[in-house]
C-alpha cells in the first residue's frame, strides 16, 4: 500500500521536499534544505532532510527530473541503469540534470529500501508534432547535438489543464487551452484535447517568455554580437540565466511584488518590466489560439498568475476579439487555496473562459509516482499499438457447448493468446450458411454468457449471409448462423457478427493516450508495405486488458500487415465544429 511519497526537487543550491499522504492527497510536512555547494553535499543535505520528516512513514520517493531527452517519457522506476541514463543526459540541461542526479543518488543511498521514481519536465511535450518541435537549422547538426524543443514545466501544465477542465465542467478532450505557468520560470503551452502541441521553453529552459531572472527570447543575432563584443560564453550564460528577465529589466529585483510597488511609485523601469513581461505573453496567447484554429480558455498558474490580479489584467485585457472578455470583479476576488483551487476570471457571456488555477507539481508527481509503484501506470516509453489479428472465431455459451460436443464435455485448453485470461481451444466447429461452410473455425475460451461467432466479410461471402458489423458482445439483432459440432449442430437465431475493429486497453493506457472507454479514433497502421490509416476504431478499456488493437483478416490483408505490426493513434476530436484536422496523439520515437 502506497500511502506516504517524499517528492524532492534537488536544485542547484537546495533541494525542495514535500512529503505527501497520496491517499488523502495532502502535505504532511514540506520544506527547503539550503546550502548545498557550499562545503555541504546532496548526501549531507539529505540526512538534514531526513531528520525533519522523522516519524513519519515514507513509502516511495518520487523525482523531479528536468530533462527526459527524447527516450524517457513515462514516470519511470529508478534503477542504476536509469541514473546511467540521466547521466548521459546532463550536457542537454547543465543546470539542471545533474543536480537531479546528485539528489536521486544521495536519496537512494538514504533510502535504498523503498522505490524511487523519476518524474520528467520533459513528459508532457511527447506528443508536439515535429513541425513545433523542429528548429529551422540543418537537421543534421540538430539530431547531433539534439537541438529540438523539448519543453519545461509538463507537470504543472498537464496539472492545471486537468483541473481546468474540471472547473469548466467539460472534458478535457474537447478543449484547446493556452496553459500559463508564470512563476520565477515562465513557459506558456497549447493544450490541444488533453495533448499539448506548442510550447514556449525549447531545447532549454532559457526560451520564451519573460521570467524572474532569465532573458526568454532574444534574437540569436544579438547573442552573436554580444560574443563578438568580447563577452565570454560563461558571462552570456550568466547574463541570460542570472541577469535578466524582470530584475535585468527592473534593475532590482526578480520579484513582482517588488516590481509592482515600484511601479506604483512612478519608476519608469519597473513599469517596463511589466509592460514587457506581459506582452510577452500576450503574443503567445495569440500565437497559439493561431496555431490550434481556435480557443476555449485561458489558464493562468505559478506565483504570478495565481497571485498578482495587476498582472492577469494586463495580460488578459483587450481579447475580446478573441472572445474573451475579462470580468475585473472576478479578478479581483481570487484567492486560490487548495480547497478551491481554481477561479474563473471572465464575464458569464464570454465565449473564451479565462482561470487561474493554482498549481501543485509536488501533488502530481506523488501521484504518479504511487501510480507507477503500484504498477498501474506503464513505465516504459512506447507509444505504438501492437497489432493482432482475429481469424473466424467462436464464442461458446454452456449450452451451446454441450448441444455441439455433448453433455460431458470440456474445452481444452490448446494455448493463451494475448488478453489475459482468453485462450484457443482444441476444439473446432463448423459454421454454416445459406450458401457455404466454413470448417475448422478455432473455439476461444473461456466459455461466455452468450455464443457469439466473429467473421469477416469475406467469410460473409463464402456463408452467403449478413453479418452485421457490431462491437463483441452486443448481439441483440445480430445475424442467424448455424454451427456444426462432433456431437450435433445447433442452429442460433442470433449470434453472427462482423466484429467492429477495437483497441483493448488497461486504464493507464487510456490515460496516456487521452482517450476513454467507448470513444472512437483513427489508427495509422506501421509495418507492412502499404501504410493504412483506420477510422471508426473503438476503445475498450478495462482492468483486466492488455494494451491491443483487433483487426480481422480482411483489414490486417488491406494493410498488408505482417508479424509485429504496429499502429500509432491518431485522435479524432468528437465536437460537431469539423474543422480540426485529426492528428497524432503519440508521435512515435523521434516523431
Ligand atoms: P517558482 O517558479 O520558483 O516555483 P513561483 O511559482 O513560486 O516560482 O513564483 C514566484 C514568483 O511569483 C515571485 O518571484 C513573485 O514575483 C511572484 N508572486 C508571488 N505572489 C505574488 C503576488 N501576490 N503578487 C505578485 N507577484 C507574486
Amino acid at each position: 500500500m502506497v500511502s506516504n511519497v517524499l517528492v524532492l526537487n534537488a536544485g542547484s543550491s537546495s533541494v525542495k521536499y514535500r512529503l505527501i499522504d497520496v491517499l488523502g492527497e495532502r502535505t504532511l510536512r514540506e520544506g527547503k534544505v539550503e546550502r548545498i555547494g557550499e562545503g555541504r553535499t546532496h548526501q549531507e543535505a539529505l540526512q538534514e532532510l531526513l531528520a525533519s520528516v522523522a516519524g513519519q512513514a515514507i513509502d516511495a520517493v518520487g523525482h523531479r527530473v528536468v530533462h527526459g531527452g527524447a527516450e524517457l517519457i513515462a514516470p519511470t522506476l529508478v534503477d542504476d541503469a536509469l541514473v546511467v541514463k540521466l547521466e548521459q543526459l546532463s550536457p542537454l540541461a547543465p543546470l539542471h540534470n545533474p543536480h537531479n542526479v546528485a539528489g536521486l543518488r544521495a536519496a537512494r543511498a538514504a533510502l535504498p529500501q523503498v522505490p524511487h521514481v523519476a518524474v520528467f519536465d520533459t513528459a508532457f511535450f511527447s506528443t508536439l508534432p515535429r513541425r513545433a518541435r523542429t528548429y529551422a537549422i540543418d537537421q543534421e547538426l540538430a539530431q547531433r547535438y539534439g537541438v529540438v524543443r523539448y519543453g519545461f514545466h509538463g507537470t504543472s501544465h498537464a496539472y492545471v489543464a486537468e483541473l481546468a477542465a474540471r472547473a469548466l465542467g467539460r472534458p478535457l478532450t474537447e478543449l484547446r487551452l493556452v496553459t500559463l505557468h508564470l512563476g520565477n520560470g515562465a513557459s506558456a503551452c497549447a493544450v490541444e484535447h488533453g495533448s499539448a502541441t506548442e510550447t514556449s521553453m525549447g531545447m532549454t529552459p532559457l526560451e520564451g517568455l519573460v521570467m524572474g531572472t532569465r532573458a526568454g527570447d532574444v534574437d540569436p543575432g544579438a547573442l552573436l554580437a554580444l560574443l563578438r563584443s568580447g563577452l565570454s560564453v560563461d558571462e552570456l550564460e550568466q547574463l541570460l540565466m542570472q541577469g535578466s528577465g524582470l530584475k535585468g529589466l527592473s534593475g532590482v529585483s526578480n520579484d513582482l511584488r517588488d516590481i509592482q510597488a515600484r511601479a506604483a511609485a512612478g519608476e519608469d523601469r519597473a513599469r517596463l518590466a511589466i509592460s514587457v513581461f506581459a506582452h510577452r505573453v500576450r503574443t503567445y496567447i495569440g500565437a497559439y489560439a493561431a496555431t490550434m484554429g481556435g480557443l476555449d480558455a485561458v489558464v493562468l498558474t505559478g506565483g504570478i498568475g495565481e497571485g498578482s490580479a495587476q498582472m492577469r489584467r494586463r495580460i488578459l485585457q483587450r481579447f475580446d476579439y478573441l472572445g474573451l472578455t475579462l470580468d475585473d470583479d472576478r479578478n479581483d476576488a481570487v484567492a486560490l487555496t487548495d480547497a478551491v483551487p481554481s477561479a474563473l476570471l471572465s464575464t458569464r457571456a464570454s465565449r473564451v473562459a479565462a482561470l487561474a488555477v493554482k498549481t501543485n507539481e509536488e501533488l502530481a508527481i506523488a501521484l504518479k509516482t504511487a501510480r507507477v509503484v503500484r504498477g498501474e501506470q506503464r513505465t516504459n516509453t512506447a507509444s505504438s499499438i501492437p497489432i493482432a489479428v482475429s481469424a473466424r472465431h467462436v464464442h461458446l455459451n454452456e449450452e451451446a457447448l454441450r448441444a455441439l460436443f455433448g453433455p460431458e464435455h470440456r474445452l481444452t485448453h490448446l494455448k493463451d493468446i494475448s488478453q489475459p485470461g482468453q485462450f484457443a481451444c482444441e476444439e473446432q466447429v463448423s459454421v454454416i450458411g445459406p450458401r457455404g461452410r466454413l470448417d475448422r473455425v478455432r473455439i476461444l475460451g473461456p466459455l461466455r454468457q452468450q455464443t457469439q461467432v466473429e467473421i469477416s466479410r469475406t467469410d460473409e461471402f463464402a456463408l452467403g449471409v449478413d453479418a452485421p458489423l457490431r462491437d463483441s458482445g452486443k448481439l441483440e439483432g445480430s445475424a442467424p448462423i448455424t454451427l456444426e459440432g462432433p456431437a450435433g449442430s445447433l442452429h442460433l437465431r442470433e449470434g453472427l457478427i462482423c466484429a467492429k475493429r477495437h483497441i483493448h486497453m488497461h486504464p493507464s493506457d487510456a490515460e496516456h493516450f487521452g482517450v476513454k472507454d467507448g470513444d472512437e479514433v483513427e489508427v495509422k497502421l506501421q509495418g507492412g508495405p502499404r501504410d493504412l490509416t483506420f477510422g471508426d476504431v473503438l476503445i475498450r478499456v478495462s482492468p483486466s486488458y492488455r494494451l491491443e488493437m483487433h483487426i480481422d483478416t480482411d483489414e490486417a490483408n488491406a494493410a498488408e500487415l505482417g508479424q509485429g505490426a504496429e499502429g500509432t493513434l491518431v485522435y479524432t476530436p468528437s465536437s460537431a465544429e469539423g474543422v480540426v484536422t485529426s492528428r497524432r496523439l503519440r508521435p512515435s520515437a523521434g516523431g
